[in-house]
């Protein structure tokens, strides 16, 4: 069999590696931005502040020479891709929002909002996955108090409070999306709502009104879990999964998406986690590549006993203290879900609305811990291997 010759990104963000159909050119996209910004007809909608950051990153784009390419923004693949499902209109937007999330955690910047906020509509699943949290029968268990569904009020609570304040989204986090009862009026309450919504899911329960339920939502990116492509392996990882059914899944919410929402602009992506030798990207392509956009694998986390691991050494900042907050079904904000068990928590977003829980005295603790390189007292930041 032929190698496939598309290139392969290497280590972007959390990705292990990613590869992309690359229907998107670096050079048009560019050229889009350059066009966008000299309309000037965007800068009457946005904050002065939000101006500042659309001047830097064309800056960063078009007219910096600064060797200093940590602080700099740049466009990789995903990026492209990304803005490739933008109106023009929403092109600025889209690229402040892409700053604060990539270079607000380089810069330890902080404003009212996270860049990203990940949602748990469940933190039930029917998966063990081997290198997965869902293993520790201490969360799992039904008396632990740590698995619920969330209710469609308090997520509208969530989704009114972050409207217009934050674009970059997650329906997921410790269990599987798809299991929460109102996973279907959730979708459709946020139709509109944000630039970059995106779903993961382990596609065991995507059934027709799921599938355009997250077709007719506000769903940019949705990624379905898998860890390779054949059995016995995909099982080995997945546990109780089944790969004959997840291609089933996955195939019927594509001709869906292509017969009822042609003109949609939506990513998908199968994504794992590269946790051993036997899985290559060569082989998750042959199979996956012909149904998703994009293929990928992100890096393995000691998610499964991060709490009674040895610490690792590690003593550089965790960036995801200023990129991104969780809310877990029952409200409980959370700056991961390394810490699956909320060790770290801030509080609840029934007393504190999203910003007051983001610039909390908890979470601004935890930052300066970070950056006096002493994560090492802090369990499970010891362990976590998040820089
Ligand atoms: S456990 Fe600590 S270091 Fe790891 S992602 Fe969470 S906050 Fe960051």
């Amino acid at each position: 069999m032929k190698k496939d010759s598309r290139p392969v990104y290497q280590k972007q963000n959390s990705f292990f590696e990613i590869r992309h159909k690359d229907n998107n050119s670096l050079a048009e996209t560019l050229e889009r931005i350059k066009s966008v910004r000299k309309r000037d007809d965007f800068s009457e909608k946005m904050s002065q502040a939000h101006k500042q950051i659309f001047n830097q990153v064309c800056n960063d784009l078009f007219d910096s020479d600064s060797k200093d390419q940590f602080n700099q923004f740049s466009l990789n693949p995903s990026v492209v891709e990304e803005i490739a499902t933008c109106s023009d209109s929403d092109l600025p937007r889209y690229l402040v929002h892409r700053y604060r999330y990539e270079i607000f955690p380089q810069l330890k910047t902080l404003d009212e909002y996270p860049p990203y906020l990940q949602i748990e509509p469940s933190s039930i699943c029917n998966f063990r996955c081997i290198f997965c949290f869902e293993t520790d029968p201490t969360f799992t268990d039904k008396a632990s108090g740590f698995m619920g569904q969330m209710t469609l009020e308090l997520f509208k609570k969530i989704i009114d409070q972050a409207a217009g304040n934050i674009e970059f989204l997650s329906l997921a986090s410790r269990g599987e999306p798809m299991i929460c009862k109102d996973i279907v009026p959730m979708l459709e309450y946020t139709r509109g709502k944000f630039l970059n919504l995106k779903l993961n899911t382990n596609a065991s329960l995507l059934d027709e009104e799921k599938c355009h339920a997250i077709l007719s939502g506000g769903v940019k990116t949705i990624v379905f879990s898998a860890d390779a492509a054949e059995e016995p392996l995909y099982s080995k990882f997945r546990v109780n999964g089944k790969l004959s059914v997840i291609l089933d899944n996955i195939e019927r919410f594509q001709k869906i998406r292509q017969t009822s929402y042609p003109d949609l602009p939506v990513i998908t992506r199968v994504s794992g986690v590269k946790f051993s030798d036997e899985q290559d990207l060569d082989s998750m392509q042959k199979v996956w590549g012909g149904l998703v956009d994009q293929v990928a694998f992100v890096k393995y986390n000691p998610w499964e006993n991060v709490y009674n691991q040895p610490a690792n050494g590690l003593d550089k900042a965790c960036s995801d203290l200023w990129r991104r907050m969780f809310v877990w079904w029952d409200g409980k904000a959370n700056p991961c879900d390394v810490d699956y068990k909320s060790t770290l928590s801030q509080g609840s977003i029934k007393e504190f609305d999203l910003s007051k829980l983001w610039r909390s005295s908890n979470y601004e603790t935890l930052r300066s811990d970070h950056i006096e390189s002493k994560r090492k007292n802090r369990n499970p930041c010891s362990a976590c291997t998040v820089v």
